[in-house]
């Protein structure tokens, strides 16, 4: 149900978790960096809502990533991202180790379809996937080479994936608090006015990011794959020229780094969270809490 825009105050608790790292050279993320090879996590977001349960955006590598990619051409992301992964890393390993069964975890939110975001989506059977209509119709019928060129490994998703997906209500755009005045648009992802999606096109199409309150008030903004480094928002670094070549549309990846470097610039209270940070990482690695 749409709240009209009102933010209430939510006891919403946010943890951000690692899943694997793959390796590429940091240039390609980063025009103004160096050639050597560096390693990138693939994060993720445990939030635990207090009506809704654990809730996760985005699920990082998974074990049966693997098995998924063994065979040409589905081989060749393995190849172009060596991946690095240990199965108590997964989502669902994660969680258990926090006392939470992945069968209990009713939503997951998918910011796009590339594989080192869906793969541990076939591990939690009774999740709803809310996601973009427009990301999902854009790979659902791609196979082979036509799908790696977009990043996707259809086999990742469990079978009945398209019963359980939920596609954003983007009929009904909410009033945006003034901290995201760089951006146009954003949707209610529950109907509770608890999460917003925002809309990050560029990197993959149907891409957005996730905004919420804390119950500590904190304002997050993860942007998924916007950018891939904190370094890039704040200075408004581009990738590399090589690396747009991956991107289905490079002017809204150009304006999307924009809105992101403003929203730094003018609201640095906002905590932005790029998926494949090495900064964020390091936090993780200390402990989020
Ligand atoms: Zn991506």
């Amino acid at each position: 149900m749409y709240n009209g825009g009102k933010r209430e105050q939510t006891d919403i608790r946010f943890e951000l978790l690692c899943a694997g790292y793959c390796t590429h050279r940091e240039k390609m993320t980063l025009q103004t960096g160096s050639w050597q090879q560096i390693r990138i996590p693939a994060l993720f977001g445990l939030i635990h809502h207090p009506t809704a349960g654990p809730i996760l955006f985005d699920t990082g590598y998974a074990e049966h990533f693997e098995q998924a990619c063994s065979r040409f051409p589905y081989s060749l992301y393995k190849r172009a991202t060596p991946v690095y992964f240990r199965p108590e890393e997964g989502a669902a390993a994660q969680l258990r180790a926090r006392g939470i069964q992945p069968e209990d975890v009713r939503h997951i939110i998918l910011s796009h379809f590339h594989a080192d975001h869906v793969a541990g989506c076939a591990d939690f059977p009774n999740a709803t996937f809310y996601c973009f209509r427009s990301a999902y119709e854009f790979v659902k019928e791609k196979q082979g080479l036509a799908a790696v060129r977009y990043g996707f490994v259809p086999s990742l998703l469990p079978p009945d994936f398209e019963s359980r997906a939920v596609f954003i209500d983007t009929s009904v755009p909410v009033e945006l608090p003034d901290e995201l005045e760089a951006f146009d648009s954003g949707y209610d992802v529950l109907g509770d006015g608890s999460l917003t999606a925002i809309e990050m096109s560029g990197h993959a199409v149907g891409q957005f990011g996730l905004y919420f309150r804390t119950a500590l008030g904190e304002q997050m903004l993860l942007c998924a794959d916007a950018v891939w480094s904190s370094k890039a928002y704040r200075e408004a670094i581009s990738p590399h020229l090589f690396a747009y070549w991956l991107f289905p549309d490079r002017s809204a990846y150009n304006d999307t780094l924009s809105r992101l470097h403003l929203t730094y610039k003018c609201y640095p209270q906002v905590t932005i969270i790029p998926s494949h940070c090495g900064e964020w990482w390091e936090q993780v690695k200390k402990g989020w809490e």
